[in-house]
């Protein structure tokens, strides 16, 4: 675990369309590839800002927002990736479970989500994207077969090694090899600020034998936020936290932990950094607006033959 429990997302890139998106710098040489992280900024979506603030991008069929908005928006999130606004996007009803299936055109064609919190695919021409506002998306990449796969991991979802077990799928359905694979880790809550229950300590000490390098307890109190690892949790009696320290759990570095267990190179796994909850201009955070936020999706395609 890193000592620095604070990341910060690298500036955006700025479509022509006015999008501000994320990128993997190292997968840009990768000419097959499509794929990006979008953030709240350069939508049509007036759900979640203040009247005098620039619309947004929210890319979630959510109750607050206009379903032409979210319309709006996912066509602009495909033309910054693909470069063209009708490349179709996948979606899936996710309900934090480890379920991941495989989709394509069929999928694309019928608009219907299937029930998953993954789905892979080898097949040109669309977009699988997941919706995130604090969980974790994860974009896997074949370089030699050309198969792609998105992942949602929230604390459930890591729990049940919806990204380990992902991974396998892809080996079944594609014959990959995790040495073949990428992985971009994109923005979610942070170990900065996903002050947790203490029986999320347990339930992921009875899956993981590393679950204790994934938390850490933060004296919330301290303006400096002085992190500590583990001292306190074993002092205190069962049932009673001590004053001003909360457990927080590091997301992004359980599903790096999950990604090297299924076989993937630690060189081969990037994370694309920043917070949800601390950097609210850049992205919509369920927990810091209280449940009312709009959604981004972390996207990954295979570029049709045609353009590549
Ligand atoms: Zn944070």
């Amino acid at each position: 675990m890193p000592d620095e429990l604070i990341s910060t997302a690298p500036e955006p890139r700025m479509a022509a369309n006015g999008v501000q998106w994320l990128s993997v710098s190292q997968w840009e040489k990768t000419p097959w590839l499509w794929h990006g992280f979008s953030t709240r900024k350069g939508g049509a979506s007036r759900a979640y800002c203040s009247m005098q603030d620039p619309a947004e991008l929210n890319l979630g069929l959510t109750a607050e927002d206009s379903k032409a908005a979210v319309a709006q928006n996912r066509r602009r999130l495909a033309e910054a990736i693909t470069g063209d606004a009708a490349t179709p996007i996948i979606t899936i009803g996710q309900f934090h479970s480890d379920l991941v299936v495989r989709v394509g055109r069929a999928e694309a064609a019928s608009g219907q989500a299937r029930k998953a919190d993954g789905m892979m695919t080898d097949e040109p021409g669309v977009l699988l994207a997941v919706l995130t506002a604090d969980c974790v998306p994860v974009l896997v990449a074949d370089r030699k077969r050309r198969a792609v796969a998105a992942f949602h991991a929230g604390w459930r979802g890591t729990l049940s090694r919806i990204v380990e077990s992902g991974v396998g799928r892809m080996r079944l359905e594609f014959g990959s090899r995790p040495e073949d694979l990428v992985a971009a880790i994109g923005p979610g809550i942070g170990a900065c600020c996903y002050a947790v229950g203490d029986e999320l300590l347990s339930n992921f000490e009875s899956q993981f034998s590393y679950a204790r390098e994934l938390f850490r307890e933060v004296y919330d109190q301290d303006p400096v936020r002085i992190k500590y690892p583990l001292l306190f949790l074993t002092q205190r009696a069962p049932g009673h936290s001590s004053a001003g320290f909360a457990l927080h759990l590091d997301l992004i570095e359980a599903n790096r932990r999950q990604l090297m267990a299924a076989g993937v190179k630690p060189e081969s796994i990037r994370s694309v950094g920043g917070c949800t909850s601390c950097q609210r201009a850049l992205f919509f955070s369920h927990r810091a607006s209280q449940g009312r936020a709009g959604r981004m999706m972390a996207a990954i395609g295979i570029r049709k033959a045609a353009q590549s």
